[in-house]
């Protein structure tokens, strides 16, 4: 039987083996600091299989709000343990971390840190914790993500994790870490890309600011008309009381405008694409940055335009509901018995109704098939082509449908000189201007002659190349020197 001096060496040995196996299966990860972010990427790391070393300046304190699977030291032992390191605290308090130098040389230090307001410092937080650790690869990420997604996982919130560092092998392992706790991983490029990545957290629903403006614009700007004539002109005329509008009768005279013109603002830009790729004759040159960003936030504009649609289809269904409507009938009512009227039937009106509101129903029906499909769910079970056949031509679909349900809405006003109030137009002329306007412009686009050169440009035509290669074809025997010198004049 071995005694138990000579079972020491072997049983620190199976303990050192064990450690070292257990390393592999699960190996270390660190993190410095122990507040909101530091609790929530260890409680991920312990159960995606990490083994997880808190360092803390008081880890005593500490130890209790951390799962029961991480460890929490000092912030010498958790930096000496891991090779990759997150750096869990403020950028202010990085360089009371300094005396970490010695231990932290030649690891891994993901800085994860965002500013709380936008800053003009030209270093962002990840070169600036490089410049401290010069020895040390850092890697930006993870700020993306808030604590509270680290916690409840990724199923239920922002799955990309914003990645960048000037080393590629630091990347990688940090990507795989990601991974391992169901992130998706982006790849931003070089440690300069970090102050991008880290203004993210500061924006506001940046590419929805210029569609909100627009649509509350042209609400206000429907809103004032529909006022002055609605309001202001019986008022001012017949000294008719007609305030009671304001809530909801001017509301909803003013939604369809705008979710109507702004659904043609969707295909705005579109159309000048078009006509800027004919005149240029080329599809490779650069549109202008206004345009460029008009066209990325057509999906917005979009969903802008169905929200006003589907409001003013509910503010509709309770127009029966109010008073002012139920007096209004009553006084109808009385006033055509008084007259000795049986019927008010007026069939040129009733088809008229009908009509209009069957459009209206069927441009609701496509607007929400549209915004459905700009969901990115559904939008990535779709392929390109069915993408685009909804998006355009089904687009192009609810805003013809929305332009008849306008027209058959007006029907003759346009045409009645007591509409012109004030010698304002009726509003749903105003409203129809540009959505024809684009109308006439896409029929004109849909041209043969007009669609083929579109098509050939789109598929890489160029008005001057072509011709380059044309040419001595063309020209049968001529030189392909003076076919240049022709080029050069075209
Ligand atoms: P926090 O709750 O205030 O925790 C910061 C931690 O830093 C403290 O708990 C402290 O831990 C440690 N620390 C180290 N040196 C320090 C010093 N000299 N003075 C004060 N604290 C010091 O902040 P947090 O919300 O976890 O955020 C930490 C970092 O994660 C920040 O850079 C933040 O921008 C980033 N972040 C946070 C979130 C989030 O949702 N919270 C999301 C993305 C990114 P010890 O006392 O144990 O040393």
């Amino acid at each position: 039987m071995a005694s138990p001096d000579m079972m020491k060496p072997l049983l620190r040995n199976s303990v050192e083996v064990e450690q070292a196996l257990s390393e592999l299966k699960c190996p270390t990860v660190g993190i410095l600091g122990s507040g909101d972010f530091a609790r929530s990427l260890a409680t991920r790391l312990v159960s995606s299989g990490f083994r997880v070393v808190v360092g803390s300046r008081n880890p005593k304190r500490s130890a209790s709000l951390f799962p029961p699977g991480a460890e929490v030291a000092t912030q010498q032992e958790a930096a000496g343990q891991a090779d990759v390191v997150f750096v869990a605290v403020f950028r202010e308090h990085y360089s009371t971390l300094c005396d970490l130098k010695e231990a932290l040389a030649g690891k891994v230090l993901v800085d994860v840190s965002n500013d709380t307001e936008p800053s003009l410092r030209l270093q962002s937080n990840a070169e600036h914790l490089g410049s401290l650790f010069p020895e040390c690869t850092v890697v930006k990420g993870f700020n993306v993500i808030s604590a509270w997604a680290l916690q409840s996982g990724p199923r239920d919130g922002n799955r990309q994790v914003l990645i960048c560092s000037d080393s590629r092998e630091a990347k990688s392992s940090v990507s795989h870490l990601a991974r391992s706790m169901g992130f998706i991983p982006v790849d931003m490029g070089p440690l300069s890309s970090a102050k991008e990545i880290e203004s993210i957290p500061l924006r506001l629903f940046p590419s929805w600011k210029t569609p909100v403006l627009c649509s509350l614009g042209l609400f206000c700007f429907f809103y004032g008309y529909n006022f002055i004539r609605g309001v202001i002109h019986p008022f001012v005329t017949k000294g008719q009381n007609s305030f009671y509008k304001i809530p909801v009768e001017i509301v909803n005279v003013s939604l369809p405008c705008v979710a109507y013109v702004m659904l043609s603002l969707v295909y705005v830009p579109g159309i000048l694409a078009a006509f800027l790729q004919l005149r240029h004759g080329t599809k490779y040159r650069r549109f202008p940055g206004w345009l460029d960003r008009w066209l990325q936030q057509r999906k917005q504009i979009g969903l802008l335009s169905f929200l006003s649609a589907a409001l003013h289809a509910v503010y509709s269904l309770c127009l029966p509901m109010r008073k002012s409507a139920r007096y209004h009938l009553l006084n109808d009512a009385f006033k055509q018995v008084k007259a000795g009227q049986e019927s008010a039937w007026v069939e040129e009106e009733v088809w008229r109704m009908e009509i209009y509101l069957s459009f209206g129903i069927l441009a609701l029906a496509v607007l929400s098939l549209l915004a459905i499909t700009s969901l990115p769910s559904v939008g990535n079970s779709l392929n390109w082509r069915e993408f685009s056949f909804i998006q355009s031509n089904l687009g192009y679909t609810a805003l013809l449908i929305a332009t008849l349900h306008t027209l058959t809405f007006g029907w003759k006003k346009a045409f009645n000189p007591a509409q012109y109030k004030f010698y304002l137009p009726p509003t749903y002329a105003l409203a129809l201007v540009v959505p024809c306007a684009v109308l006439l412009c896409r029929t004109y686009l849909l041209l043969p002659c007009v669609n083929a050169r579109l098509t050939k440009i789109r598929r890489g035509w160029e008005r001057g190349r072509l011709t380059r290669f044309q040419l001595p074809e063309e020209m049968g025997h001529c030189n392909v020197n003076s076919a240049q010198e022709d080029v050069s004049n075209v």
